[in-house]
């Protein structure tokens, strides 16, 4: 269910840290989440506040570019460009999650990636897990290294940082924060004790198939089944043992 009025998505940012919060996704000032009830009015969270403690009228208002339309004294967060990087490459997006899932991040330091298809529910609810390249926080470049992932994904972990996940409400953004840190958890404890085996490929491509996402980035391999040209042969090939060695290195 969308947002009605502002009340509502105030009192649903705080609600959601809340929550974050109780998840162990986020500790102290960290995290931040937004929704976007116009396409130039985006609700966001305060900068340096605990946001387990969050009040409504601490919400901030910025524009589609990061301006402040409204704060009440209170400063909107540091990585606003992070939400308007994404929003600007995502017009369907209405919600925005920004935390710091510990087992997301660990994955990060130890080169685990949550990218490859391992487990059938990940690929049927996010079609992938990517992970974005290493950016400083709070920078632009920290807001286009993310949205250069969230522009195919819900669910991008941030390289040695955190997570951001969208969706239409922040109550569908947190179960795909919920999903990737979950999975970042099961990666986690099968690579401390093995070699983690993907899915094989027809099995993946059957689950993409399912999740009616014949589009996604990873499909891009699999949906050329019949090139049209020799050009397109030679990119699918590329593209197949490129695929294979990112696997073997899992
Ligand atoms: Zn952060």
């Amino acid at each position: 269910m969308s947002y009605q009025d502002e009340r509502q998505v105030r009192q649903a940012i705080v609600d959601i840290h809340r929550k974050l919060y109780e998840l162990g996704f986020s500790v102290a000032n960290d995290g931040n989440t937004s929704v976007r009830l116009d396409p130039d009015k985006i609700f966001i969270t305060p900068m340096g506040l605990n946001k387990a403690a969050l009040k409504v009228d601490q919400i901030c208002v910025i524009d589609a570019k990061g301006n402040t339309l409204s704060s009440n004294g209170y400063t909107p967060s540091s990585e606003r460009q992070l939400h308007t990087a994404i929003y600007d490459v995502r017009p369907d997006a209405k919600a925005i999650i920004h935390a710091h899932p510990p087992h997301a991040i660990a994955c990060t330091l130890v080169n685990v990636s949550l990218k490859e298809p391992v487990l059938p529910e990940v690929i049927v609810a996010l079609g992938a897990i990517p992970t974005a390249r290493y950016a400083v926080p709070s920078t632009k470049d920290f807001g286009d290294a993310a949205a250069e992932e969230a522009k195919n994904y819900d669910a991008v972990v941030l390289d040695r940082h955190g997570a951001v996940t969208l969706g239409q409400t922040l109550d569908e953004a947190l179960q795909k924060m919920e999903r990737l840190e979950h999975t970042a958890k099961i990666m986690s404890i099968a690579s401390a004790v093995g070699r983690v085996t993907p899915l094989t490929k027809p099995e993946a491509d059957r689950l993409r198939m399912m999740s009616g996402r014949p589009d996604s980035m990873d499909n891009a391999i699999t949906s050329a089944v019949v090139p049209e040209a020799n050009d397109e042969l030679v990119e699918l090939i590329i593209k197949e043992v490129k695929a294979a060695m990112v696997s073997r290195k899992v």
